[in-house]
């Protein structure tokens, strides 16, 4: 036996060691937060370590995004798999399994079972929400974290004992922020991942999870401690008396529709939300150009895309006819919560 988890023991003691040594952590997302989660739990020994992404390593990720090099950028690496080849190097004695998958409505249920944890590095809060349902139904600790600009927040899900991510969707910032607006910098990155990871091995170690959000602003030098355990939601349709887990329902979930001779493509998220079009206009004045608001609608060209936004959060898309790439320009302007990886 080698000492590599010396220290580690001394702190959290040899049985909490041994739960690291087992446990299965699902890590969703392998951008910013998702990299340095994952480097913090290889090196702690966690047992298996699955990071599933469904995005490649472009230069405007080295910035932040820890576990990736200019090598990775150049074979045009998808995330997952090169989050997992440099996880091996750091530490051969774990199981990693890096997975090339969009995570939707379909497949979370599949990829969650069997693991023990699971923490949260998405790029979007819609996608949030349905991993929140997902763990809810599966009873897995489900380890919140999002951040964009200098700001992030963090907090532990533990089913059955505190609110879960529905119980606090009115209440949480919810904005049209996102990295690509409004850019992200690396410390708020680590300052979140460091609470996730935190949170997961407190939950290893047995300890009580206190609903507490995390709220952090690095640049503006504030933070918050709110606790959210009064607004538990005995109706939540998620993690009430009677969950229905709205967002694990395929009706639900972004749907795109390719407009058939017109070039274009329709995008309706499944999470129904009034934008404020100004907010949204001031947001992304830097990146686009032809930016045209009226009380309807927001339109604008971004590269050879127009871009039409309503109200709602519907777009449509002119200039491209796959839906994936569509997608992927949406969630450049458009992120609920501000979540950013
Ligand atoms: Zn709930």
């Amino acid at each position: 036996m080698n000492n590599r988890y010396a220290r580690q023991a001394l702190f959290l003691g040899e049985n909490t060691q041994q739960r690291i040594q087992q446990a299965k952590v699902l890590i969703i997302g392998a951008g910013a937060l998702g990299s340095a989660s994952a480097e913090m739990l290889a090196r702690a020994g966690a047992g298996k370590l699955t990071i599933v992404d469904r995005d490649y390593v472009e230069w405007s990720n080295l910035q932040r995004q820890q576990l990736y090099i200019e090598t990775d950028v150049r074979q045009n690496l998808p995330k997952a798999i090169a989050a997992e080849k440099r996880l091996a190097q750091i530490n051969s004695e774990i199981t990693i399994a890096g997975i090339v998958e969009d995570v939707h409505g379909l497949n979370i249920e599949e990829l969650m079972k069997s693991h023990t944890i699971v923490v949260d590095a998405t790029d979007n809060f819609e996608t949030s929400l349905m991993i929140n349902d997902a763990a809810m139904k599966q009873g897995i600790p489900y380890i919140f974290g999002a951040c964009v600009g200098s700001y992030g927040l963090a907090m532990p899900i533990i089913p059955g004992e505190t609110p879960c991510l529905h119980c606090l969707l009115e209440h949480l910032p919810l904005d049209t922020m996102t990295c690509d607006a409004v850019g992200v910098i690396s410390p708020i990155v680590q300052v979140i991942a460091a609470f996730q990871v935190m949170h997961v091995l407190k939950w290893l170690a047995g300890k009580t999870m206190a609903p507490i959000v995390q709220s952090i602003d690095l640049w503006k030098e504030e933070r918050a401690e709110i606790n959210v355990a009064k607004l538990k939601n005995p109706h939540c349709l998620t993690c009430g008396e009677k969950p229905i887990y709205p967002f694990l329902q395929f009706e639900n979930q972004m749907k795109t529709h390719v407009l058939c001779g017109r070039d274009a493509v329709q995008l309706r998220p499944g999470l129904v939300q009034e934008y404020s079009l100004e907010q949204l206009a001031s947001n992304i004045s830097q990146q686009v150009t032809n930016l045209v608001v009226n009380p309807y609608l927001l339109s604008c060209q971004f590269e050879v895309y127009r871009i039409v936004f309503f109200a709602n959060g519907r777009a449509i898309i002119h200039g491209v006819t796959d839906s994936k790439k569509a997608r992927v320009i949406y969630n450049r302007f458009i992120q609920m919560g501000g979540a950013c990886k």
